[in-house]
């Protein structure tokens, strides 16, 4: 391991390399062990070093954004967690279009767009995630969708080639797109949005923020929905129709102000979490014969 950590200092700066770092510290739901190496690169060169180290080394590589729709094993992660979030982030206006770094948060970039008085993104204010990590959830909400905005994505190829692809390109589905599939990197993306009004924007952005603050558990560690909306059913309805409301394994818990969410009230374990979401999977099959499917996603060493 310190060779390899030797190696890693000489593509990039000493201080942006962690080992043993725990996952908790990089993930909205505040769970997680340690990732044996943790890198966070501010170029688009490191990036591609590091991800070209580890095929060579053959070392697993995991891509990291912030961490908002991962439960992260108890015991860690192997190999290289490479996180793209604010060491390399920003953004450059062009016309109507946003030219956005993968580790730029959605929050900035839809106060980007509010500041240059362009519409069409305030639908992603308030999720907590990166743009790539956007890109690859075709993140959305209030009817609103990454694919309805996004132009072109750079994306690092598993064969080291750095490539523009258009959006169409990406198979965007809900929730989903060829990202992981392809093993892409998602390095940065265009926006085309419209010409707007800044004070209706700002209005659609608050009325967005309250919705969300009144009836999602904020005050608490989650990683966002905990599962993908089945076709026909709303999750939430289904797991509080079950009467699982507030059901609690260790210190997660299906929250009591939004049934979709699962929460961490102070010390829960990923295996709390995954007992938790088992549990709720069977009783929502054996009483309404429906099949749910976790957004959330698992990595590490389950
Ligand atoms: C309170 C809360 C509310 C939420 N609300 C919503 C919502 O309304 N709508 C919604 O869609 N989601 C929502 N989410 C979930 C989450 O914020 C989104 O899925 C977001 O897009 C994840 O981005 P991230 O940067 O955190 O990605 P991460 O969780 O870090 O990673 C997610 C996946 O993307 C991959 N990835 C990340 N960055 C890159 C990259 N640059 N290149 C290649 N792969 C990459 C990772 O490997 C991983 O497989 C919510 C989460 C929380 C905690």
């Amino acid at each position: 391991m310190d060779t390899k950590i030797d190696q890693l200092k000489q593509i990039i700066p000493e201080k942006y390399i962690l080992r043993q770092e725990p996952m908790k510290n990089h993930t909205t739901f505040r769970i997680g062990g340690p990732a044996d190496i943790f890198v966070a690169p501010e170029n688009m060169e490191e990036i591609k070093a590091v991800s070209c180290f580890a095929k060579e080394e053959g070392i697993p590589l995991f891509v990291l954004g912030n961490g908002s729709n991962l439960l992260v094993a108890d015991d860690g992660m192997d190999g290289i967690v490479l996180q793209i979030y604010k060491n390399y982030s920003g953004i450059e206006v062009c016309g109507n279009e946003l030219i956005v770094k993968a580790g730029t948060l959605l929050s900035s970039t839809s106060r980007a767009a509010l500041n240059e008085e362009l519409t069409g993104f305030e639908f992603a204010g308030g999720i907590p995630g990166t743009f790539g990590g956007a890109v690859v959830m075709n993140a959305g909400a209030y009817g609103g969708e990454m694919v309805q905005v996004l132009k072109e994505v750079t994306v690092l190829t598993k064969e080291g080639e750095i490539k523009t692809l258009k959006a169409e390109e990406l198979e965007l589905g809900y929730r989903t797109s060829n990202v992981l599939k392809n093993e892409y990197v998602v390095l940065e993306g265009v926006i085309a949005l419209k010409k707007g009004n800044k004070e209706e924007i700002k209005a659609k952005m608050d009325e967005y923020a309250l919705a969300r603050k009144t009836k999602q558990p904020l005050e608490y560690p989650s990683a966002g929905s905990t599962f993908k909306r089945p076709e026909g059913y709303f999750a939430g309805k289904l797991i509080q129709d079950a009467g699982l409301k507030g059901y609690q394994v260790g210190d997660a818990q299906v929250s009591e102000k939004h049934s979709g969410f699962v929460i961490n009230r102070g010390n829960a374990t990923a295996s709390d979490v995954m007992q938790l979401i088992s549990d709720v999977k069977d009783k929502v099959k054996e009483q309404f014969g429906v099949t749910m499917e976790p957004e959330v996603k698992r990595v590490g060493r389950f």
